[in-house]
């Protein structure tokens, strides 16, 4: 039985279980992917007091980290149903896919998130060569240089904003025959001057040269014409996917599917505090993932003191 168990090995479920270990009670990790999104990542240059890492690095710092204490990690293990204690001081249960149960005292949930992708040729060879999903970490890449952004609601439209103040210039490419972000960031974003937006039209290709991007094929939805526009980076802001599916029904959820936190990283269900990019924590980011795990690791340790002594 454990105290404190985390589910998910990105910087978020690292940073918990340290904190976790750290107050000497029983932690374990489980995680489908240790390492998390990082493991996908290149250029990592806004994880403050390390200017430049990359990726794999930064993932095997996480494990060896986490390593250096006695956390019960549990690798390639992805957690498939919750079972909330059903009063305090009971057990939760986390059923494993495999049929495995892990029962704990606490838990903290962050299962991360994944980009959604476009799902068209070229977008997955040129990942990380020039097709980007996170503006805030890869936008200083295209400094001067040509990128589009896809997608015109309010994510694409800040990246555009964004972007448009580092690259030469933007391309919005929205499916809809309208942009669906808020009014004041579409004004914003007409009164740039390094910006083409593009409405009713389709990214149907990524193109490029064998190493990178050179461009990509759009349809235009009222014509059904094919256009190129050539570049050297694209954005894709069609949605952040919280893994959260395996926890419907079992807490609160927003809207959008991630789960909801207060402050403290407490989740609608007593003892059970999640982290991350799956939650409603705004801005998804490794620094910010990190942070809220130390969070609601401690704050799972507060929880923890409460309990009534057996
Ligand atoms: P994740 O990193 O998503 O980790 C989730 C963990 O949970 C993984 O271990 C996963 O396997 C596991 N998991 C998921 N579901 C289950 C389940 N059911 N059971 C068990 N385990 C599960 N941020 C920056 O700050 N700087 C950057 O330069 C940067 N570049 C990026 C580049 C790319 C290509 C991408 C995709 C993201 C980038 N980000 C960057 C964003 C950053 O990676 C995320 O904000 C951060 O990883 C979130 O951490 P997390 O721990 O919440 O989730």
């Amino acid at each position: 039985v454990f105290d404190v168990l985390v589910v998910g090995g990105g910087p978020a479920g690292a940073a918990a279980a340290v904190y976790a270990a750290r107050k000497g009670i029983v932690t374990g990790l489980a995680a489908e992917r240790f390492g998390g999104q990082v493991l996908d990542t290149m250029d990592i240059e806004n994880f403050i007091s390390v200017p430049y890492t990359e990726g794999p690095k930064f993932v095997s710092g996480l494990q060896q980290h986490v390593g250096d204490y006695a956390v019960d990690v549990m690798n390639l293990q992805k957690a498939a149903k919750l079972i909330p204690a059903r009063a305090a001081g009971d057990l939760n249960e986390i059923v494993l896919e495999n049929g495995a149960v892990l029962r704990a005292k606490t838990l903290i949930l962050a299962p991360g998130a994944r980009w959604r992708q476009m799902g068209v040729p070229g977008e997955e060879q040129y990942r990380n060569s020039g097709v980007a999903y996170c503006p805030h970490c890869d936008g200083p890449l295209f400094k001067g240089k040509r990128v589009a952004v896809i997608g015109g609601g309010n994510s694409g439209v800040e990246a555009a904003i964004d972007l448009a103040g580092i690259v030469a210039h933007v391309t919005l490419i929205e499916y809809d025959s309208q942009l669906r972000a808020d009014a004041v960031l579409q004004r914003k974003l007409a009164s740039l001057g390094n910006v083409t937006i593009i409405t009713s039209a389709l990214t149907t290709e990524v193109l490029g040269d064998g190493a990178k991007v050179n461009g990509l094929v759009y349809r235009d939805r009222a014509t059904e014409a094919l256009h190129t526009v050539e570049l050297e980076g694209i954005f894709v802001q069609i949605g952040l996917v919280p893994n959260t599916e395996w926890l419907e029904g079992a807490m609160a959820l927003s809207p959008r599917g991630e789960i909801e936190v207060d402050g403290h990283g407490a989740t609608s269900v007593p003892g059970v505090f999640a982290a991350g990019d799956a939650t409603t924590t705004p801005f998804k980011q490794i620094v910010i993932a990190a942070g809220d795990g130390a969070k609601a690791a401690l704050s799972a340790f507060d929880y923890l003191i409460r309990l009534p002594t057996e």
